[in-house]
């Protein structure tokens, strides 16, 4: 009995932290702002929690692995094991050395404006919320503000470029031809108030840049940087964006890890 009871008491409290996730999601006014402009109807989840499991969950995230590219002069990837069962030992306990800046990661402020805030402070709504996928076409190297379209209710926006398929050939290591957004396109998303800005490779901002003016214009605006993204396998339009980034204290605390997810709204 004690079972069953410890069992009804866990599924209410699932339940009840769903109704208390997706009332907050109700109640964001920007959110729901921009899906009744953009024409989207309001899923039924909002008030009947069982369908939840129509909604697709995509992984977007780059792993961390000794094969990944890593952006040019950062620290490589090791993956070992601590200790092995295969060895004798009693559990297997595997450790990973890595740059904070591997795979897919965000930038924290810190990362270019020395003393200011680290990746631990990051605001979790910004990491967390309604988000749109831009495509851009194929041949574009530099993303302008004349491909970012109407961000009118966005606060945080993707980017999909020719990119992600660079993904399909790790074998050809760090690539400097990436795409990446220009100064103006940053100073225009940072006049928009976004909240969070995200590419499918290791930088945002064109490679070299002195001064880096890109990550200075969107950091200085507390404007969440997240790059490496995987978005292969997902079409342009709206979703909800689960970013999770490593939480760790100590160094600069500029960036990190950050498992990513891509859920559909209805
Ligand atoms: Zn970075």
């Amino acid at each position: 009995m004690a079972l069953r009871l410890q069992t009804l008491y866990a599924v209410s409290e699932l339940i009840y932290a769903e109704n208390i996730y997706f009332s907050g999601r109700s109640l964001e006014p920007a959110a729901a702002r921009s899906r009744l402009d953009s024409g989207i109807e309001f899923p039924d989840w909002q008030t009947r929690n069982g369908i939840i499991s129509r909604m697709e969950i995509y992984d977007i995230t780059v792993a961390v692995s000794e094969t990944v590219p890593i952006y040019s002069g950062d620290p490589s990837v090791t993956v070992s094991a601590a200790s092995s069962m295969a060895n004798g030992d009693t559990a297997n306990v595997s450790e990973i050395r890595f740059g904070v800046h591997t795979g897919t990661h965000v930038d924290a402020p810190n990362h270019f404006i020395d003393g200011t805030r680290r990746v631990h402070e990051l605001d979790p709504h910004k990491l967390v919320g309604p988000c749109r996928v831009v495509a851009v076409p194929e041949d574009v190297m530099a993303i302008e503000p004349e491909h970012v379209g109407d961000l009118s209710g966005v606060e945080r926006v993707l980017f999909k470029t020719r990119n992600s398929e660079f993904w399909s050939e790790p074998e050809r290591g760090f690539r400097k031809d990436f795409t990446y957004i220009t100064p103006e396109t940053a100073r225009l998303l940072a006049e928009k108030g976004i909240v969070l800005v995200g590419i499918d490779y290791l930088s945002i901002e064109k490679s070299g840049s002195p001064g880096h003016p890109v990550h200075v214009t969107l950091l200085e605006k507390e404007i969440v940087i997240l790059e490496g993204l995987d978005l292969r396998r997902i079409e342009p339009g709206d979703y909800e964006l689960i970013c999770l980034p490593l939480k760790y204290e100590g160094a600069g605390g500029d960036g990190a890890p950050a498992r990513t997810f891509l859920r559909t709204l209805v």
